[in-house]
């Protein structure tokens, strides 16, 4: 008997048939002897038009009046999915963040888990009854209702399962698992049957949108086993856990493609030590995640600085370069709204040297323009115009023959892969700082590798 934490994203249950079909499955799952714990996302599209209804009434929500009102659209599937369950005659239960104790900080729209008390799900499992959990939703300690930020409910499963001790937490979308590209930009990408933490983070936040990066993060620092697979077969999907020796390794895992970034520029502010502390504090201070930053300097003691952030930033990082715009006596505030990043990504890279090279080359006969460029020790970005980037993409996955059998690294060395990954598991019972682990990625106000 198995203990499964199973998680279903919105197109997963977009349907009263596709409720039923997930009812189906749970119900599978329960009568083959396990204990069966679901978390669900809203039915698809609900969170945008949720968001698009807000904006109507208001040009800038509050934003504890946007997760009261996002955080509905969960609670609409999970009563859906008990009563699906119910008419087929077995029992379900379903909760709510708040009633299965998903404790947060008060950040609200990218709320970050403190702490789960997990006891009603232990209870009810105990009771013999599935357990239905709304994803992306939380409550601070003084009760107001959170969110987790988009694609939230894989951290709602991976934080469940850690908390519970589940033997795995099956992530399932509408893709089989974890290509080589988003099979929607590159057809024959290919899917990856296991992936270190490491990798999987490194994908996950640079844009391989299909698990959200901070469920990634907490299933690393706590040692949680993913599976992700497809709501619509049954077919094996992908594996992602500590790296071992058993591991197949490959060179480049995979090329992932992010257009949720703007990129945005400060032209003319004075070149002297401190500057770059001022702009990234002040960003900080207003929660602003700073991914890629450039600074080119002039010979006229004068600067640029420009950086990328996600577009959900977008509004706050505006009004605080205006500011220091007017502070400083800086030349102009510059926004562009229509970059994208592609990144390629692969633990190979340690130790094959020539990759960027590589990149750089198949980009350039794309015809495609760098405008920034950032490494982790696993990965490699570039922002560019949005219109040439799909391109770039396929070019990448072409270039380095992802499409085809796995280049693997023929042996992998003690301890490598694992690095950066399981360190600080022991005692940690919350989420990590944003962006911890990637490096360049997601750190409010922070620096990023540029
Ligand atoms: P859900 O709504 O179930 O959470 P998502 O839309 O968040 O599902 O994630 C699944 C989507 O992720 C797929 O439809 C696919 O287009 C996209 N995707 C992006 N990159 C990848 C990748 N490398 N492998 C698989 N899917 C990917
Ligand atoms: N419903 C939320 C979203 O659309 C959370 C999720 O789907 O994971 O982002
Ligand atoms: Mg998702």
């Amino acid at each position: 008997m198995a203990l499964v934490v199973t998680k279903f994203g919105g197109t997963s249950v977009g349907s009263t048939e596709c409720i039923r079909a997930v009812a189906d499955r749970l119900i599978a799952r329960k009568q083959a002897g396990n204990d069966v714990v679901a978390v669900v996302s809203a039915m698809a599209h609900v969170t945008d038009e949720l968001t698009e209804l807000a904006h109507e009434m208001c040009a800038e929500p509050p934003e504890r009046e946007m997760d009261m009102l996002l955080s509905t659209g969960e609670q609409v599937s999970i009563a859906l999915l008990a009563m699906a369950i119910a008419a087929r005659g077995l029992d379900a239960v379903s909760f709510t963040g708040s009633q299965v104790g998903i404790v947060t900080d008060a950040v609200h729209s990218k709320a970050k888990i403190a702490e789960v008390h997990g006891d009603c799900v232990r209870a009810a499992l105990g009771e013999g009854r599935i357990v239905i959990v709304a994803g992306f939703q939380g409550i601070t300690g003084d009760g107001q209702i959170t969110t987790l930020g988009r694609g939230g409910s894989d951290i709602t499963a991976v934080a469940i399962a850690s908390d519970i001790g589940a033997d795995v937490c099956e992530i399932y979308s509408d893709v089989e698992g974890i290509y080589t590209a988003d099979p929607r930009v590159v057809p024959d990408a290919r899917k990856i049957a296991e992936l270190s933490y490491e990798e999987m983070l490194e994908l996950a936040a640079s844009g391989a949108g299909v698990l959200q990066m901070r469920s990634v993060e907490f299933a690393r620092n706590h040692g949680v086993v993913i599976h992700s697979r497809s709501s619509f077969s049954d077919a094996e999907g992908t594996i992602v856990k500590e790296a071992d020796v058993s591991m197949e390794q490959a060179i480049i895992s995979g090329v992932t493609l992010d257009t949720s970034e703007a990129k945005l520029t400060i032209r003319g502010v004075p070149d002297r030590p401190g500057i770059a502390a001022k702009v990234f504090g002040e960003l900080a201070k207003e929660n602003v995640n700073v991914d890629m930053i450039i600074q080119n300097v002039s010979d006229q003691g004068i600067a640029n600085i420009s950086f990328t952030t996600p577009q959900d930033d977008l509004i706050r990082a505006r009004h605080v370069l205006d500011r220091l715009a007017t502070e400083l006596s800086a030349r102009e505030v510059l926004v562009d709204e229509s970059i994208a990043k592609v990144s390629l990504v692969g633990a190979g890279m340690r130790t094959h040297p020539g990759i960027a090279a590589r990149m750089f080359e198949a980009l350039a006969r794309s015809d495609v323009n760098l405008e920034m460029i950032s490494t982790s020790p696993i990965r490699i970005s570039c922002v560019t115009s949005g219109a040439r980037a799909k391109e770039a993409v396929r070019a990448l996955h072409d270039e380095f023959g992802l499409g085809k059998e796995a280049i693997t690294i023929e042996k992998m060395p003690s301890g490598e892969g694992a690095s950066g990954s399981g360190a600080s598991r022991e005692g940690v019972s919350a989420e990590g700082a944003p962006g911890e682990g990637v490096p360049g990625r997601g750190v409010p106000g922070g620096d990023g590798g540029a």
